[in-house]
C-alpha cells in the first residue's frame, strides 16, 4: 500500500494524506460500477440530468471552499480557481445540452418503414485526471459520461487527492445511486491497476508519455473507448502588429497558470526584421513584471509557484539541456529568494539555429526562434510531434488563412492567447496531443454510442 500526500507547494504544508487504493480495492470498486450499470443505463435521462443539476447546484454552494482546495494544492491563485470552478459548472450545462440532443430516438422515413437512431452506453468508464485542472477536466469527461448512462470510477492526480474527494463529496451529495460514481485515491499503481481492469472506456488527460502507454496498453483491447487529451508544444508564430499588444498575448500565452496549461505557448516564432527584435525585448520586459505569489497573497498575484519543487527541478533541467545545445539566455529560469523551491521566475531563450528536442516543459519557459521569411514559420510552427495549440499574431487576413490551412493543431487562435478554448467548441490535439476525440460538448459522442435501427412498416 502506498501512501499519498498532497502539499502546498507555496509553503510546503501538506493538505491530503492517504492510502493510495491497492489492487483489489481497484477491482472491488469496479465490480460495484459493473453491477451499478443497467439500473444507471435504464433509468429515464431526465433522472440522470436532475442528479448532475443537483451535483451542479453543490458546486455552487462550495465555490469558495472548492476553489480553496484547488489552490492549496496546485499553488494556483485563488482568481485562477474561482475561475476554474466557473469553467467546471458552466461546463455542466454544456454536456446536459449535448446530451438532450442525443438521448431519446430519431426517427426518420425509409421506403421500406422507418430508420430509427438511438444512443446506448458503452458501460464502465475509468476516468484519470491531471492535476493542473484538477475539477473541470475530469468533471469534463465524468459529467457526460454519466448523463450518458455510464458509471465511472475517478482517479484524481497524486497531486490533487483532496480536490478529488471535494467533488466526490459533491457526487454524494447529489443522490447517486450506489456504484454510478466511484473515486480511487493514489498514484501511478492505482491507475495501472484501474486501466487494466474491467472497463469499457478510458477517458484520460495528462501527459503524452502516459497517453503513449496506454495506446500501445489497449492496441491489444480495441473495444475499450479511449479517449486521450495530451500535452503539446504549442507554437506562437508573431508575425506584425502593435508590439506592445503583441507582446501581452505572447506573455499570457506562455506564462499564465506558470506555464502549466497544456494549450501554453512553448515556442515564440519571429521574423527576423525590427517587429520580432523588439517584441522579445517587450515579452522580456513584460515577463520581468509579472506579479508572483502565493494563492491567498493579497493582491492577488498574476501566477503561483509550479505545482512542486520536483516540477521546477525537472524543468530546470530540461532549460539546462537546451543551454548546453546552445540557447542563448534572455532570461533565466530561477527561483525566488525567500520563497519556496517551487516559486520560479518566467524564463525566455533564443533557440535560432540550433535543435531542440520537442518536448514540452510544463514550466514558465518560451523558447525564441527567428525566421526569415513566413514559409519559415509555417515549416517551424509545424515542426513538432504534438498539434493541440497554435497561434498567429498578425493583421493580415491572406496569412490568417493561410495559418488555419496549414497548422497541424486542433485549435488555432489569432491576435489572442494560446490557451482559448470555449466549452461549446471542441478541444482536442492532432499527433500526440491526443487521438480526437475533442472534448467539451463533443464528449457526448464518444460517451455513447449510435445504434442505428431499421424497422420495416408493419403490414
Ligand atoms: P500525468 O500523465 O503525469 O498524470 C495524469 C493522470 O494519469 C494522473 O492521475 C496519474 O496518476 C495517471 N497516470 C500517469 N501515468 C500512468 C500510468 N502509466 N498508468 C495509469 N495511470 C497513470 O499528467 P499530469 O502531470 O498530471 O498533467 C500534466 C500533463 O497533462 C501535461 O502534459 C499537460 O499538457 C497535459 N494536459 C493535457 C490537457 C488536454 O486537454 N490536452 C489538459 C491538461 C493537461
Amino acid at each position: 500500500m502506498s501512501l499519498i500526500r498532497s502539499i502546498d507547494p507555496a509553503t510546503g504544508e501538506p493538505v491530503w494524506e492517504g492510502a493510495g487504493a491497492v489492487a483489489e480495492e481497484v477491482s472491488a470498486a469496479l465490480l460495484r460500477a459493473r453491477e451499478a450499470f443497467p439500473g444507471w443505463a435504464a433509468l429515464p435521462v431526465e433522472t440522470r440530468i436532475g442528479a448532475v443539476q443537483r451535483f451542479k447546484a453543490v458546486l455552487e454552494a462550495r465555490r469558495d471552499a472548492m476553489a480553496e482546495t484547488i489552490s492549496r494544492e496546485t499553488g494556483k491563485p485563488r482568481w485562477e480557481s474561482l475561475a476554474e470552478l466557473g469553467s467546471m459548472i458552466g461546463k455542466v450545462d454544456i454536456s446536459i445540452a449535448a446530451q438532450a440532443e442525443r438521448a431519446g430516438e430519431k426517427r426518420g422515413a425509409m421506403p421500406f418503414g422507418e430508420a430509427v437512431l438511438r444512443h446506448r452506453p458503452h458501460g464502465v468508464m475509468a476516468v484519470l485526471g491531471p492535476f493542473n485542472f484538477p475539477g473541470h477536466l475530469p468533471n469534463g469527461h465524468i459529467v457526460p459520461a454519466l448523463l450518458a448512462g455510464n458509471t465511472v470510477v475517478f482517479k484524481p492526480s497524486e497531486m490533487t487527492p483532496a480536490t478529488g474527494e471535494a467533488m466526490a463529496g459533491a457526487w454524494t451529495e447529489a443522490g447517486l445511486p450506489d456504484g454510478v460514481f466511484q473515486i480511487v485515491q493514489g498514484a501511478r499503481e492505482t491507475g495501472e491497476a484501474l486501466v487494466s481492469g474491467d472497463i469499457d472506456g478510458l477517458l484520460f488527460t495528462g501527459s503524452a508519455g502516459a497517453g503513449a502507454y496506454f495506446r500501445r496498453l489497449f492496441a491489444e483491447r480495441p473495444h475499450v473507448i479511449l479517449a486521450l487529451e495530451l500535452g503539446g508544444n504549442n507554437p506562437l508564430v508573431a508575425w506584425d502588429g502593435d508590439v506592445g499588444e503583441a507582446a501581452a498575448v505572447v506573455v499570457q500565452s506562455a506564462f499564465v497558470t506558470t506555464g502549466q496549461r497544456c494549450s501554453c505557448a512553448r515556442r515564440l516564432i519571429v521574423p527576423e526584421n525590427s517587429f520580432g527584435a523588439e517584441l522579445v525585448e517587450a515579452v522580456a520586459a513584460l515577463a520581468d513584471r509579472l506579479t508572483i505569489g502565493a494563492w491567498d497573497d493579497e493582491p492577488q498575484p498574476y501566477i503561483g509557484p509550479l505545482t512542486s519543487a520536483a516540477a521546477a527541478a525537472t524543468a530546470a533541467k530540461q532549460v539546462a539541456g537546451l543551454v548546453e545545445r546552445g540557447a542563448r539566455v534572455i532570461r533565466p529560469f530561477e527561483g525566488i529568494e525567500g520563497r519556496s523551491d517551487a516559486f520560479v521566475r518566467p524564463a525566455l531563450l533564443d533557440v535560432t539555429g540550433i535543435s531542440v528536442p520537442d518536448e514540452e516543459i510544463f514550466a514558465p519557459v518560451l523558447q525564441v526562434n527567428r525566421v526569415p521569411d513566413v514559409g519559415a514559420a509555417m515549416d517551424a510552427a509545424n515542426n513538432t510531434r504534438f498539434g493541440l495549440s497554435a497561434g498567429l499574431i498578425s493583421d493580415d487576413n491572406a496569412l490568417w488563412q493561410r495559418f488555419i490551412l496549414e497548422s497541424r493543431a486542433g485549435v488555432v487562435n489569432r491576435n489572442r492567447p494560446t490557451t482559448g478554448a470555449a466549452g461549446s467548441m471542441p478541444f482536442g490535439g492532432l499527433g500526440e496531443s491526443g487521438n480526437h476525440r475533442p472534448s467539451a460538448y463533443y464528449a457526448a459522442d464518444y460517451c455513447a454510442y449510435p445504434v442505428a435501427s431499421f424497422e420495416a412498416a408493419s403490414a
